[in-house]
């Protein structure tokens, strides 16, 4: 017998995997096709709030990556010029209890790409091929060819462009490219053991102060930290993987305490990349073909959101697919509505912390009295919102 057209999904990342996983889950065939020749992420770590975890969860993603994690105590806030300590989100046991005992996770992307392809490669339903880089499509009444920059495609039921910040499938259907923010980023991962106690503790720390910020967390278990390092600025360069001169990282805290300054002074391996956004677009969807995960929605990372956002997608997509069964169009319709609101709220919020971040004084002496004197458990429960939010009521 023939097997059944697949669902095409254009880019293999962290949504591209989600949402092969889910719909697989629910019975669909799908195709994953990747640019890049083999799966490989970036030296760097992620953040997965408790609303994209207990949806990993739910998908028996995380079992394989959670010995290589750590569910951070807290979210450790100081100021980056004086070096004092602001006030503490607690997570751990705290955050597990408030949000139905789903962890608060830090992990590098290695492990969660890991984890992903593992359960992805598991599933008889979805077929996986590397090195292909989508150009553009076609969409007939009932199927959908995706053309690759080599002559090559491929025919499916629909299309998923989740093909990332710089997405072709986007391209296509809008014609719209992100700008740059005017801030740099800068990302190093170094072994815990070279790094002083106070900052190889169980936390997420962050630092803040005019025009910069750092924020680092363990990962792999601990036995590394995650360091990033954003300061404003007009640079522009794209991708993630431009080596970095430490001089200039330096740079951008030469006004800062002495102790992340030294900190910061002896890290190496440093990448840089500059940050891009996208205002919202008007939709996602056209016909048998929608946007997912930063191809839709690519995020300023200030709230350590847009992978999580991609999960939430993937899981709302599969939900709605299983509703609507074959009428993609109006499946997609769905999705796009369910997700658009939620989406857009994070990332305003998202911008807003941005702010909050790099306050100048005075309005940084404001922001400074007002964590001092919040209670822990109340600047937790401001992220309610964002971290009890079921994407969907039963996950597949
Ligand atoms: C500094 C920084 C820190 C962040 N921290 C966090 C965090 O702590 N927590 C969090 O949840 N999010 C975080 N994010 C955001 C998160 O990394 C992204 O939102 C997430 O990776 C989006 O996943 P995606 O699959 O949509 O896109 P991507 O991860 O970009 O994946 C896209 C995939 O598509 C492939 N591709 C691209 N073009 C094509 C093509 N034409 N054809 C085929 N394949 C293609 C790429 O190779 C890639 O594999 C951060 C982002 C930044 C910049």
């Amino acid at each position: 017998m023939k097997q059944q057209a697949p669902i095409l999904i254009a880019g293999g990342g962290i949504g591209g995997l989600s949402v092969a996983i889910a719909l697989a889950q629910s019975g669909f065939y799908v195709h994953v096709l990747e640019q890049a020749k083999s799966f490989s992420e970036v030296g760097a770590g992620i953040q997965l709030g408790p609303n994209a975890a207990r949806i990993l969860d739910r998908w028996g993603v995380s079992r394989h990556f959670v010995s290589q994690s750590v569910t951070p105590e807290n979210i450790s806030l100081y100021d980056g010029l004086n070096g004092k300590s602001l006030a503490q989100v607690p997570l751990g046991d705290v955050a597990r209890r408030r949000y139905d005992d789903a962890p608060y996770y830090v992990l590098h992307r290695a492990d969660l790409q890991e984890a992903l392809l593992k359960v992805a490669q598991n599933e008889p339903h979805i077929t996986i091929s590397t090195g292909f880089t989508a150009l553009a499509y076609r969409e007939t009444p009932y199927s959908v060819t995706l053309m690759g920059d080599d002559g090559r495609s491929v025919e499916g039921e629909a299309l998923i462009g989740a093909d990332g910040l710089w997405s072709a499938v986007r391209k296509q259907m809008h014609n719209v490219k992100p700008s740059p923010i005017g801030k740099t980023s800068w990302r190093t991962v170094i072994p815990s053991e070279y790094a002083p106690d106070f900052f190889k503790r169980q936390q997420t720390m962050l630092w803040m102060a005019p025009r910069s910020h750092l924020v680092h967390y363990p990962v792999i278990g601990g036995k590394a930290i995650n360091v990033i390092a954003i300061v404003d600025d007009k640079e522009i360069g794209i991708g993630w993987n431009n080596a970095a001169d430490k001089d200039e990282v330096i740079q951008g805290f030469r006004d800062w305490d002495t102790s992340p300054k030294d900190f910061i002074t002896s890290l190496t391996g440093w990448h840089k990349w500059s940050l891009f956004a996208l205002p919202p677009l008007e939709k996602w969807s056209k016909g048998r073909i929608t946007l997912l995960g930063d191809a839709a929605h690519p995020p300023v990372p200030f709230l350590a959101q847009g992978g999580a956002m991609a999960i939430e997608d993937a899981a709302v997509l599969a939900s709605e697919l299983m509703i609507a069964q074959k009428h993609y169009p109006e499946a997609f319709h769905h999705y796009e509505a369910k997700r658009m609101p939620r989406v857009d709220k994070v990332m305003q919020q998202s911008h807003k912390m941005g702010r909050i971040y790099h306050m100048k004084t005075p309005a940084r002496w404001a922001r400074n009295a007002v964590l001092r004197r919040s209670q822990p458990e109340n600047l937790l429960k401001r992220y309610d919102w964002l971290y009890g939010f079921e994407a969907v009521d039963d996950i597949v």
